[in-house]
């Protein structure tokens, strides 16, 4: 019996373990771990935040999480050797044959000046949570939404919060004594898809919200309530910030950021392996050339599964990482466009955009209920 322990039960981890619950080679136990009880997709925080969702409707119990050879822990992971393969939590310790780091990104808040102190964000559901509450007592003002840092979850979230925050200020009556600014240093929302750049440029000045590219916020003054940039300051009522993000700090002192790009876990982009035999790493964490996003963990997770499977077998893997994933995109009025993304299997990137639509709306809904099905039961 050989083992696979997946630390880290999100997108990328319920996928690959899913995928080797039914794998053909024979004796294999798959080990589970993540820290949390329950799972809640990223874009759930949308519906916190703007739809009165309570976070606990959205949360999806690891007891629902039963596949064939697959055990779940909830444990915290405290220590990562790659070099033994050797995990420990805070209730283990655990040595298998198969290691698999996929435990997401963190944020870093504190990395921006009085951000903690004077910002709201939405990307954890306290966040959200927190946002909400000051949104229902909102009554007008100047609100700047920044992009903090690159790397970030899901691209196209900034501006999904964005567009339904007009939303939400225009139905209640404020908006018209709202203005909005966006602010990131990318030069523009989407760099791989052209098209959906421009669809999402128009539709924020369609909204009166004023978009400005290539610049960062580098620090908040909480006394002053202005945003420092490059070129000069930027004030607001109302801050809202997508923050700094960073490897969770138990994988950066296990030494596997060594080599990997601005503090991520160095990968082969074709296999997801890392410099460590039996090592693998994926989603968020993964210093993989594509966006941080579920859709890319999860074709991460098909790459690995297909590795891990030809390893035990001793086979040579013959699969390579696609890079592929449909991003679906939240314009309000309850329509949605879709951008489908390839990053690794052509000669180039390529990523059409299909517009906004209720039709697609429909279709991201069902997405996100396929998965439900295929990683828990009941
Ligand atoms: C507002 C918002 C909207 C988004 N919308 C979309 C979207 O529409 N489509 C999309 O594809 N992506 C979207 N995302 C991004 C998506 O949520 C992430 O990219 C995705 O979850 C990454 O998958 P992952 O498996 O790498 O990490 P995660 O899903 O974050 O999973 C990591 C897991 O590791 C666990 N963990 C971390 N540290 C420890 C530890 N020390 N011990 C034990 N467990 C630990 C965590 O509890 C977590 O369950 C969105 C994100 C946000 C914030």
């Amino acid at each position: 019996m050989r083992t696979v322990l997946i630390l880290g039960a999100g997108f990328g981890g319920l996928e690959l373990a899913t995928r080797l619950s039914g794998s053909p080679a024979g004796d294999l136990r798959v080990v589970v771990i993540d820290r949390n009880d329950s799972f809640t997709f990223g874009f759930a925080k949308l519906d916190i935040l703007f739809r009165d969702t309570p976070p606990e409707a959205v949360r999806v119990p690891y007891t629902r999480f039963a596949h064939p050879h697959v055990e779940f822990r909830q444990e915290e992971v405290t220590a990562i050797d790659p070099r033994t393969r050797r995990v420990r939590t805070d209730r283990a310790v655990h040595d298998p044959d198969v290691l698999v780091v996929a435990l997401g990104a963190d944020y870093d808040p504190g990395a921006t000046p009085g951000f903690v102190e004077d910002g709201y964000e939405y990307y954890s559901i306290d966040g959200a949570r927190r946002l909400r509450e000051r949104l229902a007592g909102f009554d007008g003002g100047s609100v700047l939404v920044a992009v903090l840092s690159v790397p970030f979850k899901c691209p196209p979230a900034p501006y999904e919060g964005t567009m339904l925050l007009h939303e939400q200020l225009d139905r209640r009556g404020v908006r018209d004594r709202t203005e909005i600014r966006f602010v990131s240093p990318m030069e523009s929302p989407i760099p791989v898809s052209p098209d959906t750049s421009a669809a999402i440029v128009e539709a924020l000045a369609r909204r009166g919200i004023e978009y400005s590219s290539g610049l960062r916020v580098q620090a908040l003054d909480p006394s002053r309530h202005v945003a420092t940039t490059r070129d000069g300051e930027l004030s607001y009522d109302l801050f809202i910030g997508i923050p700094k993000h960073r490897v969770p700090a138990v994988v950066e002192a296990s030494g596997l950021t060594d080599g990997g790009t601005d503090g991520w876990v160095a990968v082969d982009p074709h296999t997801l392996r890392t410099p460590y035999p039996g090592v693998y790493a994926l989603g968020d964490c993964a210093d993989a050339p594509v966006p941080r996003a579920g859709v890319f963990a999860e074709d991460a997770a098909r790459t690995v599964a297909a590795g891990i499977e030809a390893e035990l077998r001793g086979a040579v893997p013959s699969e390579r990482y696609r890079g592929r994933g449909t991003c679906h995109i939240e314009f309000g009025d309850g329509l949605v466009g879709k951008v489908e993304a390839d990053f690794l299997s052509g000669p180039a990137p390529e990523a059409p955009f299909s517009p906004p639509s209720a039709e697609l709306a429909r279709e991201k809904a069902a997405a996100a209920e396929a998965r439900l099905r295929r990683w828990f039961t009941g």
